[in-house]
């Protein structure tokens, strides 16, 4: 059987430690604060998981709370950033910018509506000026599954 260790990230989603607690106060690559819970049942945030063979060696910095389901400060940046680049957008009609914006919390995480929400994204993006798909392109690309990446960038 193995463990889920402690996790200290910045609120940027940079990981400070992935098996210590409160590791350090601030992230050293960024400057802001880091948090070893969840905001909102304060819940430990899961860091590395260990076995007898040692530890895993692709740890990421998790979404979402396991526990009470609530966005972690990089995810709700990351969703946020995004909506506000789209809305940048004068061109693009209100209908297609809740289209995508519908499509965005899909698109980071694995689920059943992956599929359909990367669908849509490929359909609709292309009439977004050139700002607004490179820039959720940037954003987006770090977070996104293999599969998600591979169908809209290939
Ligand atoms: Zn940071
Ligand atoms: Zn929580």
């Amino acid at each position: 059987m193995g463990v889920y260790h402690y996790a200290t990230i910045c609120t940027n989603g940079h990981i400070v430690n992935e098996s210590a607690y409160k590791y350090t106060p601030f992230c050293q690559t960024c400057g802001k604060e880091t948090v070893s819970n969840c905001q909102k049942c304060e819940t430990d945030i899961r860091g590395a998981y260990s076995t007898e063979y040692g530890y895993e060696t692709d740890y990421r910095a998790p979404s979402y709370c396991f526990n009470c389901g609530e966005a972690f400060p990089w995810t709700k940046m990351l969703l946020n950033n995004a909506i506000e680049l789209i809305a940048l957008d004068d061109q693009l009609p209100n209908d297609i910018k809740e289209i995508i914006k519908n499509a965005l919390p899909d698109l980071i995480i694995e689920t059943p509506s992956t599929p359909l929400a990367t669908a849509k994204y490929k359909k609709f993006i292309p009439s977004a000026a050139k700002y607004v798909q490179d820039g959720l392109k940037n954003l987006l690309v770090d977070v996104a599954s293999e599969t998600v990446k591979k169908a809209l960038w290939g």
